[in-house]
């Protein structure tokens, strides 16, 4: 099995302590990387400096040769740029082969009002997400979205963690460091609320629809998608390609 890690970037500053996971046979780690703008990375992650650590861990783990890949969490301070960040990061690391974005997950955030001030306007975040998307694609690059009904990112269904999920009725364990321990993600963790609005939709049956749809993102307003019966075969059919 391989060995990685999610990381904030701050301890892999430290090009030692790199070397330390390095040689305790970790190969692959996946940085959390807010937007290319280092006031915005700062601010979202609440310290100071944040950004160009985050830099120079990267910058550590490509020298080390471990794998990066870049996490983003999709929020109200960066849905208007994912595009941005993804080719300005790569530009400057063409190394990274795989970006995934998360759109907000508010049950893992703090419940206070700044917090929930950072939940995403879906509209706006599909529009520089699929831009992100087809630059991605067009430079041999693989991406995942998670969280996102699969109607904000058209062209693109195929690139939803939660379709791909149902599409290939996989699982998914985490081995959580908190009381979590182990969390075993099966077909019933991919499915999340479905609206009225979606009987009407032909993606109906390989989307989740969406995640915390009535305590959080009740104000999302869904879009069904007309397609035809090739159109949905060729996403399954990429899918499992
Ligand atoms: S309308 Fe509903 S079923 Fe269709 S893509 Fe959007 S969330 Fe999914």
């Amino acid at each position: 099995m391989e060995c990685r890690i999610i990381s904030n970037g701050m301890m892999c500053s430290n090009i030692d302590y790199v070397k330390k996971l390095k040689n305790s046979g970790l190969s692959l780690i996946h940085f959390s990387l807010y937007s290319h703008i280092q006031k915005v990375h700062d601010f979202l992650t609440d310290t100071p400096g944040s950004y160009s650590k985050l830099l120079q861990s990267i910058q550590n783990a490509l020298k080390l040769g471990i794998r990066v890949q870049l996490n983003c969490v999709i929020n109200k301070y960066n849905q208007d740029h994912l595009d941005k960040t993804v080719r300005c990061i790569a530009k400057i690391f063409p190394q990274i082969q795989h970006f995934v974005w998360n759109n907000l997950d508010p049950l893992m955030m703090r419940k206070t009002d700044v917090a929930l001030s950072t939940l995403p306007d879906f509209d706006i975040a599909s529009r520089s997400l699929v831009e992100a998307m087809s630059f991605l694609e067009r430079n041999d690059k693989t991406f995942r979205v998670e969280r996102l009904p699969i109607c904000f990112m058209k062209g693109f269904e195929w690139a939803s963690t939660e379709t791909r999920k149902i599409v290939k009725d996989e699982e998914r364990i985490v081995h959580f460091l908190d009381d979590r321990i182990i969390t075993r993600q099966l077909g019933k963790y991919w499915t999340h609320d479905k609206l009225e609005e979606c009987k009407e939709c032909d993606l109906s049956p390989i989307c989740s629809g969406v995640y915390e749809r009535e305590k959080y993102y009740n104000y999302v307003k869904v879009v069904p998608q007309k397609v035809t019966k090739q159109e949905l075969e060729n996403i399954i059919l990429k899918i499992k390609s």
